[in-house]
C-alpha cells in the first residue's frame, strides 16, 4: 500500500476512535456531576427508564441516528447532546491526528477529552468536576514528562517542571481575576425604573419569579448555599401576611422579612412591588481556576494567557449578543469554563500561527 492509503486508514481510525471515546465521555458527563461511578454499572442505561442498553444499540453515532434519538425500550427521546458529543470528539480526534505527529497527538487526545467533559458539565451544572481539573493537571504534568515536545523541550525533567509552573500560573492568574471580580461583579444591583410588580410562585421544588416583564426560574439565581438575593420592596405579601417598606432577604431555601425567617417550602406565593433588586452573581468558580491549571499543564504558559484573553473576549461577545437579542435582561449565571475551553483549543491548533502573526505585527521584517 502506498503512503496516502495508510494516511487514509489512520485518519479514519482516528475518527472512529474519537466517536468511541466520545461515547465514553457522554457517560462521564452524565455521571461525574451526580457522583455516580463511571464503571459501575458497566453497561450504559437509558436515563429515563433505566433499562440497560445492549451493545448493538450503543454504537457511537450510528445508534442515535438509527433509533432516531429514542430509547428502543421506552421510546423516551434521548438528548441530541449524546450524538453531538460523539461527533465533536470524533472530529477533534481526527483534526488532532492530522495536525500533530503521533506522540503529541496521543497527549492532545487526552487533553481534548478532558476539555469536552469540562465544557458540557459546566454548561449544565455550572461546575467542573475535580476528576477533570485536578486529574487533568496531574495528567498534563505526566504527559509533559512522557512527551517533552508538549513543553517545547527535549528534557523530560524540564518539561515536567514547565508544566507544573504553567499550571501554577493558570491557577494564580484566575485567582487574581476572581478576587478582583468579587469586588466588581460578586453581586449585581439592578435599579428598576420605578416601582415594579413582582410575583414568586412555587411549582413543586422550584418557583417562578416574575419581576416586571422578566420571568425566570428561581433556581437560576442560586449556585451556592451562601448566595443571597435582596429585594427592596414598597410592599410585599407573603402568603397572606402584608409587609410595608420591607427588604426581603432570600437564600435558596428561605426568606427573611423584618427579622422573621420563613422556609420557602412553607410558602406558596409572594407578591408585591419592588424598587430594587440585588442578585448574586459570580462569573467564575473555583473549578475554572483548576481547569486553567490543567490547560497550562498540557499546553504551557502562553496557552494560559491566551485562553484567559480569548475566553473573556468570546464570553463578553456572547453576553453582549444575548443582551442584544433580548433573551435575558440580565444573566445570573455565566459559565466561564466553555470559553476557556474554546480558547485552549484555539491555541492548541493555531497558537504557533498566532505567535508568528503577532511577531510580524509587532516587529515587521
Ligand atoms: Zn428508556
Amino acid at each position: 500500500m502506498d503512503r496516502s492509503a495508510y494516511e487514509l486508514i489512520f485518519s479514519a481510525f482516528a475518527f472512529v476512535l474519537g466517536a468511541v471515546v466520545g461515547s465514553f465521555l457522554n457517560v462521564c458527563i452524565y455521571r461525574l456531576p451526580l457522583n455516580l461511578s463511571i464503571n459501575k454499572p458497566r453497561r450504559s442505561f437509558c436515563p429515563h427508564c433505566k433499562t440497560p442498553i445492549p451493545w448493538y444499540q450503543n454504537i457511537p453515532l450510528a445508534s442515535w441516528l438509527l433509533l432516531r434519538g429514542r430509547c428502543a425500550h421506552c421510546g423516551a427521546s434521548i438528548r441530541f447532546r449524546y450524538f453531538g458529543v460523539e461527533l465533536i470528539t470524533a472530529f477533534l480526534f481526527f483534526a488532532v491526528w492530522r495536525a500533530f505527529p503521533w506522540p503529541l497527538a496521543l497527549a492532545y487526545w487526552v487533553f481534548v477529552s478532558l476539555v469536552i467533559i469540562a465544557t458540557f458539565v459546566d454548561f449544565e451544572h455550572f461546575i467542573i468536576p475535580d476528576q477533570v481539573t485536578i486529574g487533568g493537571t496531574i495528567a498534563g504534568i505526566v504527559a509533559s514528562f512522557l512527551v517533552p515536545e508538549l513543553m517545547n523541550t527535549e528534557s523530560r525533567l524540564a518539561a515536567a517542571v514547565r508544566a507544573l509552573l504553567a499550571a501554577a500560573l493558570g491557577y494564580i492568574v484566575l485567582l487574581l481575576v476572581l478576587e478582583a471580580g468579587k469586588l466588581a461583579f460578586g453581586k449585581k444591583r439592578i435599579r428598576l425604573d420605578g416601582p415594579t410588580p413582582f410575583t414568586w410562585k412555587r411549582h413543586g421544588d422550584d418557583a417562578e419569579f416574575v419581576l416586571g416583564a422578566e420571568q425566570s426560574l428561581w433556581s437560576d439565581y442560586f449556585a451556592r448555599e451562601k448566595d443571597r438575593l435582596l429585594l427592596k420592596c414598597e410592599d410585599a405579601k407573603i402568603d397572606n401576611h402584608v409587609h410595608n417598606k420591607v427588604t426581603l432577604e432570600f437564600y435558596y431555601n428561605r426568606v427573611t422579612a423584618e427579622g422573621q425567617t420563613l422556609m420557602l417550602d412553607d410558602i406558596n406565593e409572594i407578591s408585591g412591588t419592588a424598587l430594587e433588586v440585588v442578585i448574586p452573581r459570580e462569573a467564575m468558580g473555583r473549578g475554572d481556576l483548576k481547569f486553567l491549571a490543567a490547560i497550562g499543564a498540557f499546553l504551557g504558559w502562553r496557552a494560559v494567557l491566551f485562553s484567559v484573553f480569548a475566553g473573556s473576549l468570546a464570553g463578553s461577545l456572547v453576553g453582549l449578543f444575548t443582551l442584544l437579542v433580548g433573551k435575558r435582561v440580565w444573566s445570573a449565571k455565566l459559565p466561564f469554563g466553555p470559553y476557556l475551553a474554546l480558547g485552549a483549543l484555539a491555541w492548541m491548533f493555531f497558537g504557533d500561527a498566532f505567535v508568528r502573526w503577532y511577531i510580524g505585527v509587532v516587529s515587521p521584517p
